[in-house]
């Protein structure tokens, strides 16, 4: 044992790692908020802002002059705009009156004028003015970073093969990852869906997560294990467990290298009904590996990732470029793109996406965001549209966490509008077919309603487990109760799939119970025909489907009539996998 130290926490990607650690502190701003009293304080505050500001300022120009930028568009007028922002005359004013009159110090006064200013322009009415609040918003983080003299680009400064320990990690930081060099990721926080887990799913390498203290006990050089499978991470390992780890290692590499070399074969159960596999993308280069892993196309494009990794609202010229290439590049497959989905725990580095909500899940969040701030969506719309002009082709275009069916309505408005002022302007485009994530319990209960006003259900189980069950999927404190196998979650996914299918549309599942060989079985039963997920997870599930007859599958049907919870339905997916696929039982 010598020294070996064990911590249980969620295996959120399956496999095994052994390797030193790195362990990662996000340079999170936290503002000091503090009420001035002493004479003087004030003009003192004022001079940090006012030289806060000309070096910011300073620093704009410089990327402007070594980027040698157009300042027209793009990202020249970008920050040709930040330039703008830091010398408004109001914004100034309302800075210098929070310090003044209100006695604020300066990070607080920044903090609170650009959140509010930044609403009043997003509730203007004017899209002009509106386009302009993103541009507060960094202007805002810019200015913050400046005062606090901080850097807040994640930095992963290591060499050679690193296992990530951290307290957390926002999605933001997880996709600055180095996919080259990190081989497991160990998080004090965070559950089983949340999108840095998913994210990670995505690099394709182990998992834990919620391993409460972890990252305070090890230093960045100690060796450590992750059993992603088990969700355990291990301090030190001693000689037993690594033996133990290694034999599992190798196993599972056997397993998932078969099942690779088959990867481009049809996925068809023994008694021969087929299952169709997509991949989940967040950037434009996950496309190229799609095919190799088996997906015959895109079924989730998460595009607010785009976003997420570039700090700020991406410019349509730019998102009709990356939509154009990945479009051009899938030919005739399918591909899905999803509007983005900011708020909950997808911020975009700055303040206005539900960040002050008491439960931002609950929030102003994906398609209410949206259209609260047309703007935005607008750009992304004639995104799309512009991609499928360019390539001739019908994209798909998927509206996160509709709720009401109104929102389906007044986005198909938008796209109408929108492609008739293409036409007016001779540009033909042919419009995206239109199609809902299945994500909240109100859209499941009235999937049949909803369908009759959309092309497609992408059922999101992600989602819709946290919010059948009130669960945050999150958080590291009621992982157990996280359960997407409740049977509650189960009938909601069976009652989507059978209005979809009454109404003749397509419906796919894209959460991550699909990339799970054991959910894969209960979906597969509950007549599911059509998987998305991470291309790293295809072999695997595909390698099930060709392994379990869809008549043992379909018997869950039976089993959540009569069964009151996630464990009978995991007992009966257990015993289906144990007799036609033990050895991927055991990775499970
Ligand atoms: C889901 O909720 O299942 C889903 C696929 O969307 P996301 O994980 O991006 O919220
Ligand atoms: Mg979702």
């Amino acid at each position: 044992m010598d020294g070996e130290e064990r911590f249980e926490g969620v295996g959120v990607s399956p496999g095994v790692a052994m390797a030193p650690a790195f362990v990662y502190r996000s340079a999170e701003l936290r503002l000091p908020r503090r009420t001035l009293g002493a004479p003087g304080e004030a003009e003192g505050e004022w001079s940090r802002l006012r030289d806060a500001r000309d070096s910011t300022a300073r620093d704009i120009r410089r990327t402007l002059v070594a980027l040698d930028l157009e300042t027209s568009g793009g990202e020249g007028g970008i920050l040709e705009a930040h330039l703008m922002a830091l010398e408004d005359e109001l914004f100034i004013k309302e800075l210098r009156d929070e310090i003044f009159k209100m006695g604020r110090n300066a990070e607080w006064a920044v903090s609170e004028v650009a959140s509010r200013y930044a609403a009043k322009l997003r509730s203007s009415g004017n899209e002009l003015l509106a386009e302009r609040a993103g541009d507060i918003d960094d202007v805002a983080r810019r200015l913050l970073q400046s005062l606090m003299g901080v850097d807040s680009t994640p930095q992963f400064s290591f060499e050679g093969r690193r296992i990530v320990v951290a307290g957390n990690l926002s999605p933001s930081e997880t996709l600055a990852l180095p996919r080259d060099r990190v081989v497991g990721v160990a998080l004090d926080r965070g559950g089983a869906t949340s999108h840095a887990a998913l994210l990670v799913r995505a690099i394709g390498i182990p998992a834990v997560f919620g391993l409460g203290n972890f990252s305070s006990r090890v230093r960045s050089g100690d060796e450590v294990a992750l059993d992603g499978n088990g969700g355990v991470a291990i301090l030190s390992p001693g000689a037993g467990e690594t033996g133990r780890l290694r034999s599992m290692e190798a196993e599972r590499g056997n397993l998932v290298e078969m099942a690779r070399r088959r990867a481009a074969e049809p996925a068809v159960t023994p008694d021969g009904v087929e299952v169709a596999f997509l991949a989940n993308v967040e950037n434009e280069g996950d496309v190229a590996g799609i095919a190799a892993s088996g997906g015959a196309g895109v079924g989730l494009f998460r595009t607010e990732y785009l976003w997420l990794a570039e700090g700020r609202p991406v410019a349509e010229e730019r998102q009709a470029e990356i939509y154009t290439a990945m479009a051009r590049e899938l030919g005739d497959r399918p591909f899905a793109i999803r509007a983005f989905d900011l708020g909950g725990d997808k911020f975009h580095g700055s303040a206005s996406v539900g960040e002050h909500e008491a439960n931002p899940f609950l929030g102003l969040r994906s398609i209410r965001f949206l259209l609260r701030n047309e703007n935005f969506f607008k750009t992304q719309i004639r995104a799309v549209l512009r991609a499928g002009a360019a390539t001739g082709r019908r994209l798909d275009f998927t509206i996160p966490m509709v709720s009401d069916m109104s929102e389906i309505v007044k986005t198909r408005e938008l796209i109408r509008e929108t492609a008739d002022s293409f036409a007016r302007h001779g540009v033909e485009c042919i419009e995206p077919r239109l199609g809902i994530m299945v994500e909240v319990p109100a859209a499941a209960v009235s999937a049949a309603a909803f369908a009759r006003h959309c092309d497609y259900f992408s059922i999101g189980t992600n989602d819709l487990a946290q919010y059948t069950l009130a669960v945050d999927r999150c958080s590291e404190s009621v992982a157990t109760l996280y359960q997407p196998l409740h049977p509650a979650v189960l009938r909601l996914v069976r009652g989507t799939v059978e209005a979809a299918c009454a109404a003749s549309i397509g419906v796919s599942v894209c959460g991550e119970m699909a990339a799970d060989p054991l959910s894969a079985i209960v979906l597969l039963g509950l007549g599911v025909r059509t998987f998305s997920m991470a291309p790293a997870a295809i072999p695997l599930v595909k390698e099930t489907v060709r392994r379990v007859p869809h008549s043992e599958a379909a018997r869950v049907v039976q089993i959540i009539e009569g069964a009151a919870t996630a464990a009978q339905v995991r007992h009966f997916a257990r015993g289906v996998l144990a007799r036609f696929a033990p050895e991927i039982l055991r990775q499970c």
